[in-house]
């Protein structure tokens, strides 16, 4: 079976989906490597690098052509997506979930596409396939490392000569994985943290991490299905705006990571509430999105100063800003995935298996997702009969 690594060619997307320590242990699998020239190159990993690892460096277009299976990053653009031929396998993040579309455009091509992002996260034998873990880390890390950046003063305490400099105040919104990650890292760097979630469950993590979890008196607990968060209803979310804006005024500092699963995520930080806050205040909102996030005003990739002084940052690709960390672990991820998905040398798909009926959105021209295949109406079949 040839696996081929695709170069990325989402903009500014530095990943890449497969490291050449990934490639020595597919190899020893027995599976044939192909890598596209140049895939690794925003990840400093240089096409030599991955031919010493056994792999084969090949064009796009002929990369294409031989690839049984194609991994990647993000999703195929629209070149990579005519270029599919039935048969083929592909793996990615590929976000299909808000985008039924985008599967029933998939099931059409007869590939069988595989979703590293619906890796049932439960199962103890998809912990090192569990893409959105790893990236959630690293961006969660690199969104305390931005906002000490943006912040004109010290995170720790420091007693110099030539004065004391008193610690930042951090304040986390969402502790899931990003979040605590991200208070692990502020806490390292010095700042005095705190931490609020809807699941009061995580306030043992918070407090492990040395930070002090703040409870509403407002809004209760919203813990929703597999772990994640529920919506809040409107009266819910005014109360916490409300009381948030309290806590957000005495802090030097707001990292956000809010998320709903498929929501736009929550607005936890209104215009009122950044009014209150001192100028030279910073927050890095990591659910900045076209639809909004978590703070108002914020906007993906940008940095908008308010007008009382007050720098918001909306995180944009954060993982892919530490793109040799990022890769290194996506493409533990990927061959996990892949040698637990090949037998015998070649794809087995098998949807009887619960990791497996996770994962396969489209399989034999149809979508096969069973959360899919609802939303297309019925069995999920493309050709219309079902519908
Ligand atoms: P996520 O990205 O969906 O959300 C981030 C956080 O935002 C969550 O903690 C959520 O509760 C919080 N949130 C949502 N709405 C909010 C609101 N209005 N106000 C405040 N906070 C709000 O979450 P995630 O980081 O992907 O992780 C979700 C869960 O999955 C966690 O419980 C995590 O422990 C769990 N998980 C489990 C495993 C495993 O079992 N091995 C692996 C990975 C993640």
């Amino acid at each position: 079976m040839k696996v081929a690594v695709a170069k990325e060619t989402a903009p500014g997307e530095r990943r890449v989906a497969l490291v050449p320590e990934a490639v020595v242990k597919l190899r020893a699998a027995g599976l044939e490597v192909l890598v596209e020239t140049g895939a690794g190159d925003g990840a400093w990993l240089s096409d030599d690098a991955f031919t010493e690892a056994g792999a084969t460096i090949v064009a796009r277009d002929e990369m294409r052509a031989a690839a049984d299976m194609i991994v990647m990053v993000g999703r195929p653009d629209d070149a990579a997506m005519a270029a599919l031929r039935p048969g083929q396998a592909i793996l990615g993040m590929l976000a299909p979930l808000a985008d039924p579309a985008f599967a029933r455009r998939l099931a059409e091509t007869g590939v069988t596409a595989i979703s590293l992002d619906l890796i049932p996260r439960t199962l103890p034998r998809a912990q090192p396939m569990d893409a959105l873990t790893s990236q959630a880390n690293i961006a969660g890390y690199k969104a305390a490392v931005v906002a000490a950046a943006a912040f004109g003063r010290f995170f720790p305490l420091l007693i110099t000569a030539a004065g004391t400099a008193r610690p930042a105040k951090v304040l986390v919104l969402g502790t899931g994985v990003a979040g605590l990650q991200a208070i692990g890292t502020a806490r390292r760097l010095g700042a005095i943290v705190s931490a609020y979630d809807v699941r009061p469950e995580t306030k043992t993590e918070v407090a492990s991490l040395g930070a002090t979890f703040i409870e509403l008196t407002s809004v209760g607990a919203a813990s929703g299905e597999g772990g994640y968060a529920r919506a809040l209803t409107e009266e819910e979310r005014q109360a916490q705006q409300d009381e948030l804006a309290g806590h957000i005024a005495k802090h030097d500092v707001v990292i956000t990571t809010a998320q709903v699963p498929g929501r736009r995520p929550p607005l936890l930080v209104t215009a009122d509430a950044l009014k209150e806050m001192a100028a030279g205040s910073v927050l890095v909102d990591m659910g900045a999105s076209a639809l909004g996030g978590n703070v108002e005003g914020s906007r993906p990739g940008e940095t908008v100063v308010t007008e009382n002084g007050v720098t918001i940052i909306g995180a944009g690709n954060l993982a892919s800003t530490m793109p040799a960390a990022a890769s290194a672990m996506y493409a533990r991820n990927v061959s996990s995935l892949l040698l637990y998905l090949v037998q015998d040398g070649s794809l087995s798909v098998d949807l009887a298996d619960d990791l497996q009926r996770g994962v396969v959105i489209t399989h034999e021209g149809q979508v096969v997702h069973p959360a899919l295949a609802q939303s297309a109406g019925g069995t999920g079949r493309v050709d219309g009969a079902s519908h």
